[in-house]
């Protein structure tokens, strides 16, 4: 099978690949880039994403490396006094909702006339980037706790995962790049593989196409699952995992399909599962039997924690942990200093050391100045930073240094250039998004593990 773009996307654009086109940080939008051209009244049009930054034909962004700048076009569909018709184009309005015009949709037929005026970045597609501009059609699981997620059940090249429910497939394509170790004909080893499971029907289906579209079939198995009631074997077969990663809302009710051996009643009863369904005659167990297994369930609120490692003690999972991921983005940089010179108490001079690291400052400003006539461009970022100060003011943030007083003749110092060193964190940053459960259960030595290891060991024999 073809490989995936997003575990190689090769290194150009090329019709028909999955690309994040990045208006801008908050702002990502995936196209499929498009070749196809229609003709329409003797004219030719191609795919055309029209940004409040610009118009960009697909024409323009097909061949080149990943990760370029591509400038905006002049696009005139309104010529010759009439509205025209453009194929696949994608509106995206200030508010980065984006609509998708077919082509005869009312959209197609206003007249996109557009300046060049800006700029947009074409991205390969990462399951990051993936992450922050997926259509979301339920809660995801975000970058931050994903790669810790996946660190800790220790996913990696040639791991059976198993991960329900599948969702918008967020924590699945980060969790696909992680247990990728080579298509068939480079693979060595088993392959590394998701198998994931999803009861929305309609979500299923999604989750199912978006596999087949981003060439992860065969690395990702999709199954349309109550994994309460139904388990986690596949046709019968056990996924033989190792790592699990359990996001739906009753994550205890799923833990007795999870054990090595057929739960009890009793146990099944703790769980809240009184009589699960039996898919088969003989209880399977759907783990890996060589290897310790490493769970990790998400939940957002503090009951669903403590139901979860109640089931799990009974169940003998072991070193359970919760842990709670708290992101913060912390922002860096050097404070703007007026430079009034400080007196030594008691005395009407400055201290020597400060005359001196001014006079030396004065200097590099001087010099500074002097490299860069282009004034207008330093007072941009110096407004930039100032903007960015006052937004950390209005936070009301702590660990905000506060500016020393500016007087008129004091030298005023790029951010980039000197000043203070100041941090602050962004207040608005929502940091609680779920409580993490970990545990494992350790590898049950058989008679015949226990031979085959004796058999391995450098002085078994
Ligand atoms: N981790 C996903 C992501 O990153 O995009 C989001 C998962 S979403 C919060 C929870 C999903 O679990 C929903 O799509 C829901 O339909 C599914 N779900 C809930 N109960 C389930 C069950 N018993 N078996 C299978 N899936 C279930």
């Amino acid at each position: 099978s073809t490989t995936s773009p997003f575990l190689d996307p090769g290194p150009l654009t090329t019709p028909g690949a999955l690309a994040l086109v990045h208006l801008s940080r908050d702002n990502v939008l995936p196209i499929y880039l498009s070749k196809e051209s229609g003709t329409v009244d003797g004219y030719t049009e191609g795919a055309v994403i029209n940004t409040r930054f610009g118009s960009f034909p697909h024409s323009t962004l097909i061949g080149q490396p990943w990760g370029s700048q591509i400038r905006a076009s002049i696009v005139d569909t309104g010529s010759r006094g009439r509205k025209r018709k453009l194929a696949n184009v994608v509106d995206v309005d200030a508010t980065g909702n984006d609509t998708e015009a077919a082509a005869s949709s009312t959209s197609n037929t206003k007249d996109v006339k557009t300046a060049a005026s800006g700029f947009i970045h074409i991205l390969p597609p990462t399951p990051e980037i993936w992450t922050s501009s997926l259509p979301h059609r339920t809660q995801v699981v975000y970058t931050p706790d994903y790669s810790y997620i996946l660190h800790r059940i220790r996913a990696r090249p040639g791991a059976q995962l198993i991960e329900a429910g599948s969702g918008s497939g967020s924590f699945t394509h980060a969790a696909t790049r992680a247990v990728y170790n080579g298509y068939p004909k480079d693979a060595k080893d088993k392959r590394g593989k998701v198998w994931s499971f999803e009861f929305n029907h309609d979500r299923y289906l999604k989750i199912r196409e978006e596999v087949q579209d981003h060439h992860l079939d065969g690395i990702v198995q999709v199954t349309n699952r109550d994994v309460y009631n139904d388990g986690f074997l596949v046709d019968g077969e056990s996924p033989e995992a190792e790592c699990i990663f359990l996001d739906v809302p009753a994550p205890w009710q799923a833990l007795p399909h999870l054990s090595r051996r057929k739960p009890t009643q009793s146990q099944l009863a703790s769980s809240g599962l009184e009589y699960p369904k039996e898919t088969s005659p003989e209880w399977k167990s759907p783990l890996r039997a060589d290897r310790t297994v490493h769970i990790c369930t998400f939940s957002p609120c503090i009951e669903q924690v403590t139901k979860t490692v109640e089931v799990m003690r009974r169940l003998g999972w072991m070193e359970i942990e919760m842990v709670e991921v708290a992101q913060r983005r912390i922002n860096v940089l050097r404070e703007k200093v007026g430079l009034n010179m400080p007196l030594e108490r008691g005395t009407n001079q400055s201290p020597r050391n400060v005359v001196e690291a001014i006079t030396k400052l004065k200097q590099i400003d001087g010099r500074f100045k002097e490299f860069h006539k282009d004034k207008q461009e330093t007072d941009v970022k110096m407004e930039d930073a100032d903007a960015e100060k006052k937004r950390g003011d209005q936070h009301g943030d702590a660990n905000v240094v506060e500016n020393s007083a500016d007087s008129g003749d004091s030298l005023t110092m790029k951010p980039w250039m000197a000043g203070r060193l100041i941090h602050r964190t962004e207040g608005e940053i929502k940091t609680h998004t779920s409580y993490l459960v970990f545990a494992l259960l350790p590898q049950e030595w058989s008679e015949e593990q226990e031979a085959a290891a004796f058999e391995k060991w450098p002085c078994g024999k």
